[in-house]
This record gives C-alpha cells, structure tokens and sequence, in this order.
C-alpha cells in the first residue's frame, strides 16, 4: 500500500525551522498539479533552485528535509513541469508516491485555509505545531482529515465488487465518508445501503490509510451480507456493481490502495465469509 515504504519512514513531526539550499521543496499551482522533474533522477527541486517566497517544513523522509512552497509556482522551473496527482501516482511508485500524496493533502488544507472563518482576518502559523492561529479572535485551525469507510461486503465465496460512475477505471469496493454523529462501524452499514440496497453483519475492521489525494483517512472493514442479495445499484453513484467469484476478481494495476489489498486478500482466502 501507499504508506508502506518500510525500511523508510516519514516522520510528519511538526518542526519549526528554515528551509536550506538541499532541501526539497515541493511546490504546486492554482490547480494543484505538483512540479516534478521531466528527468527522473531530478525529482524535486531544492531549496536553492527557488530563492523567493514562503515555504514551511511539512515532513522527513528518511534524512531528507521537504518543504511546501506557500506560494503557488505558475511557471514550471527548467527541466520541471507540472504532474496532477493522479499522473504522478502513475509516474513515480514507492515512498515517492507517499510524500507526492501527503505533501498534496497539506498544500490543499493551506491553501484552503488563508482567512480566519470566524472574523476574516488574515491567519498566521504556529511555531509550535502544525496549525493555523487568528491573531485577532484567537480561532485555532488544525489540519482536516476526512474520514472515509472502504467495504470488502462477503458473500460465501464471493465478494461485492463495484465501479464507480465517475473517474477511477478500474475494480472498486464500495466507499463512503463518515457523516457527523455515526460510528465508522455505522458509516459501513448505511453506505452498502445506500449504494447497493444490501443489509450486512459482522462487521470487522481490517486496516487503515491515509490517502492524501483525496483529504482522507481510509478505514477498510469487511463484513458478510446479511439474508436477501439481490443487489439494488445506486445508478447515480456506480456503474458496476456484482458479486464475484474470488478467481474471478481482477485487481488494480498498481498496490498502492487499501481497496486493492482487501480484494486481493479475499482472492488468496485470505479474508472469508465470517458464517
Ligand atoms: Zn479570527
């Protein structure tokens, strides 16, 4: 998966320091595409290829310092160009992909964030922890973090595979994002509901990943279809959305997502019908 880059790490500890010449400094424009070199073994830029702006310290990988550029780069720099999310996922693989995806989701909470909701003041940084302060009213503004629910719903040994109406392509299970004042637990229920008229029971918490493309934190669960499975799909919402024998799943091109490792597990036996 994304985050699994072992033996590397990424220690996302806030620390308030200046960025220096062999930083990295990530930076992105108004669209949020992400200026990576058109040579691979040039990466990023550093610190010393951009000499003016604003950039604060977003996290280490491994020994490595990256620094987010606060101020939207239009021009792509010389032997640079300008790589949506989903481009780069597809370019560059591994630990590069994770920091790409982490650094994108905190570009899009700063950038987002440049006013205090409550009196319109412009916000400023705290020097002690990633977080964002009024100087007026004292509203403090912390990262957001959108919890989401990935279902892997068993039927015997078959599992309830979907497409989305819109964007991503391929294989999917079916997802959804935690409303206020409902459990993750109840987020799994209402959202197989909802998109495919299912009941379901025993549900079991698997695994968790951050997915900075999107603003989440993804929590996967299986759980087992509960009497009637007649599927009754949310048209608006799938395209697809069947029961699948496990030798028949097809898996996502690449490893990256939890999605793709809850169906892979189902296909190796790995993960079964709980009865
Ligand atoms: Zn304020």
């Amino acid at each position: 998966m994304i985050q699994d880059i072992y033996p590397s790490r990424l220690n996302n500890a806030y620390v308030h320091c200046e960025i220096e010449a062999e930083d990295y400094l990530l930076a992105f424009n108004k669209e949020g595409k992400i200026l990576v070199g058109t040579d691979p073994v040039r990466l990023f830029p550093l610190g010393k290829d951009i000499t003016s702006g604003r950039q604060v310290y977003i996290f280490s990988l491994d020994d490595k310092r990256f620094f987010l550029s606060l101020d939207n780069i239009e021009k792509p720099l010389e032997g640079y160009d300008f790589y949506s999310i989903r481009d780069a996922r597809d370019r560059f693989s591994g630990k590069e992909v994770f920091a790409i995806f982490t650094a994108y989701h905190l570009w899009k909470w700063y950038s987002d964030n440049i006013y205090c909701g409550k009196c319109a003041q412009k916000l400023e940084h705290s020097t002690t922890e990633r977080a964002l302060k009024c100087p007026k009213c004292g509203n403090i503004i912390y990262p957001r973090i959108n919890p989401a629910v990935i279902v892997g719903v068993t039927n015997g040994d078959r599992l309830l595979l979907t497409k989305y109406r819109t964007g991503y392509g391929h294989n999917a299970l079916v997802a959804g994002f935690t409303e206020i004042g409902e459990t993750l637990e109840e987020t799994v229920a209402r959202e197989v509901m909802e998109e495919t008229g299912l009941k379901v029971k025993n549900i079991r918490y698997y695994k968790s990943q951050p997915w900075g493309m999107a603003l989440d934190i993804l929590t996967g669960f299986y759980c087992d279809v509960d009497g009637d499975d007649t599927i009754h799909m949310d048209e608006g919402e799938l395209k697809y959305a069947e029961w699948v024998k496990r030798e028949d799943i097809e898996l996502q091109p690449n490893n990256l997502s939890l999605t793709n490792e809850m169906m892979k597990m189902f296909k190796q036996g790995k993960q079964s019908f709980s009865e």
